[in-house]
């Protein structure tokens, strides 16, 4: 695998041909329906979402935390850049360090 990678191969299943790729979603990907259902539903039932390293710019991803606002759960986000919900988390960090040092001292 690192062998066809460092020679820019796109690595192929040896069975089906399908791409090997990570379990990630990578943009341009649609995501899974059951999958954001059910990220959807824990966020109607969540009383903390973490926002980590997010614009919130991509949709639907980003309406996750917009739901545990409407449902009365907060949200802190951890972010270089603003985002439009940073007006409503109960916490904004814009350094990752920041963030840690605050977690690890709670
Ligand atoms: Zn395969």
């Amino acid at each position: 695998m690192k062998t066809k990678i460092s020679k820019e191969r796109i690595p192929r299943c040896v069975k089906c041909s399908s791409l090997i790729k990570p379990n990630i979603i990578f943009y341009g990907e649609s995501l899974d329906g059951k999958i954001l259902s059910a990220a959807f539903e824990s966020a109607k039932q969540s009383d903390l979402c973490l926002v980590l390293g997010s614009s919130l710019a991509v949709y639907p991803a980003a309406s996750i935390p917009e739901t545990v606002l409407h449902h009365s759960g907060e949200i802190i986000i951890v972010n270089r850049n603003q985002t439009h919900l940073d007006k409503y988390a109960l916490y904004k960090f814009d350094d990752p360090e920041e963030f840690c040092k605050e977690l690890i001292s709670k």
